[in-house]
């Protein structure tokens, strides 16, 4: 493939040594003379690992070169990507001046080429900036369709800097955002060597994705900084314990608990989050982010109020009250919470929980079903199909498998909120998501 890179900075000084050793043809462009030169004399203009052999390599096999001539690197390649970069504003917004003037430069060059030109935004850019910002630019300057004349998609990065080759040769994962189909298979092609699951995505999907990497672990950070002060505060080796924790791979580092949906709850999760901060608070150690965990939950209770409340009508049905499906323990159930925030708005709520109103007869929870949320449980309905005829909102409240259809295919005339995800992804599903 014949590639043109603008912006030789971390990502695409490196991008331009890994495709040329890879087999690509590679030309480099950038608005400092200087890393051209650099680059064309063999030398990194940058100091990561191992880049200046793959630049010497490419340089000698003739499969790379350096260039400030926009326009004979657009004409001389089949794919552009952009690396150029987007700091930060001082409001904390991006800044784009750089991809527009990037955008501007392609779309002219393109003007006058005859071939279609693929162009990739590497870059970090916000969700929307491809479609908003990139397309518009490069439709503008270079007088043609995006997806039928030219080709647009998103790939983001992930490399880190100090081993940025070695995760260039061993992604975790490449993210394709893609416009058009055609777009998606050229990159589908470069990257078919590598041994990484290639994710092919919409535009602003990828865009995200992007986003979600960088602030989880920017949280990880955070979160395994709190766990160490409060660790030392009480004489323990915070490294002792992370080391421990990330020895799980079943529970602690898998997609567990990484679903976006409802609130956590149950007796542990809250409880547990709240002594830790309390600890900590006690010991005067500052653990902002745990300090913010159950707010972040509360207010998710709140949204899931605020969608239901959104729809006219007052008659909820509320599918699932404990927690997680598969068990009556209600305490700290953020449905239970739901459920008193409906009541105390006057809404016409039943409930149905098939494990709780066994409780309430047999088990162990009765007295407290009876006694502690008599408000609530007293809206309790044996009976699903009856539950959910009353009703014109229907909430699925967790993930019993017997609300699952409902998602799928609502009940004419109800609408139906889900706010655990039974709606597959890009699914035609009649459901409102909680955040999805
Ligand atoms: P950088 O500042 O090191 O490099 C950007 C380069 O773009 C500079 O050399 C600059 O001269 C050049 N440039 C600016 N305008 C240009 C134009 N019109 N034509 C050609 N070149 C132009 O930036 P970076 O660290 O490589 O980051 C680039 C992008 O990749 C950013 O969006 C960043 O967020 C993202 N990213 C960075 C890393 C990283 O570890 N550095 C990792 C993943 C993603």
């Amino acid at each position: 493939m014949r590639i043109s890179i603008f912006g030789l900075g971390y990502v695409g000084a490196v991008c331009a040594g890994c495709l040329s050793a890879r087999g690509h043809d590679v030309i480099g462009v950038d608005i400092s003379a200087n890393k051209i030169d650099l680059i064309n004399n063999g030398k990194s203009p940058i100091v990561e690992p191992g880049l200046e052999e793959l630049l010497q390599q490419g340089l000698r096999q003739g499969r790379l070169r350096g260039t400030t001539d926009v326009a004979a690197a657009v004409l001389e390649s089949d794919v552009s990507f952009i690396c150029v970069g987007t700091p930060s504003k001082k409001n904390g917004d991006l800044e784009l001046n750089y991809i527009e003037g990037v955008c501007r430069e392609i779309g002219m060059a393109m003007r006058d080429k005859n071939e279609r030109h693929t162009v990739v935004v590497r870059s970090t850019v916000l969700p929307g900036t491809a479609k908003n910002v990139v397309l518009p630019i490069l439709e503008d300057c270079s007088g043609k369709k995006a997806g039928v004349d030219f080709g647009l998609a998103v790939n983001p990065e992930f490399l880190r800097e100090s081993t940025a080759i070695k995760d260039y040769d061993f992604p975790p994962m490449t993210v394709i955002g893609e416009l058009d189909k055609a777009s998606g298979d050229l990159l589908e092609s470069i990257y078919s060597e590598l041994d990484a699951p290639i994710i092919r995505k919409d535009i602003e999907v990828a865009e995200m994705i992007k986003y979600t990497c960088n602030v989880w672990h920017a949280a990880k950070v955070t979160f395994a900084n709190e766990i160490g002060n409060i660790a030392k505060a009480v004489g323990v080796d915070g490294r002792e314990v992370m080391d421990v924790v990330c020895q799980d791979h079943k529970l602690n580092l898998s997609k567990y608990y990484m679903k976006p949906g409802f609130a956590f709850g149950g007796s542990c999760l809250p409880k547990d989050v709240r002594a830790l901060n309390y600890r900590a608070n006690s010991l005067d150690v500052e653990a902002p982010l745990i300090g913010s965990l159950m707010r972040s939950n509360a207010a998710q209770v709140q949204k899931a109020f605020d969608i239901i409340a959104s729809h006219e009508s007052r008659k909820v049905a509320l599918l699932g009250l404990s927690f997680k499906a598969g068990t009556d323990d209600l305490r700290e159930s953020p449905q239970v919470e739901l459920a008193e925030m409906l009541i105390g708005k006057g809404f016409d709520l039943s409930i149905y929980d098939r494990n709780v109103e066994y409780a309430r007869v047999h088990g162990a929870n009765k007295d407290y079903i009876e006694s502690k949320i008599p408000h609530v449980s007293s809206l309790l309905n044996s009976d699903l199909d009856d539950v959910v005829a009353k009703a014109d909102i229907i909430v699925l409240g967790n993930s019993d498998e017997r609300f699952a259809k409902l998602a799928e295919q609502a009940p004419s005339g109800k609408r139906v909120i889900d706010l655990v995800g039974f709606m597959p992804h890009a699914s035609n599903g009649v459901a409102e998501g909680i955040c999805w």
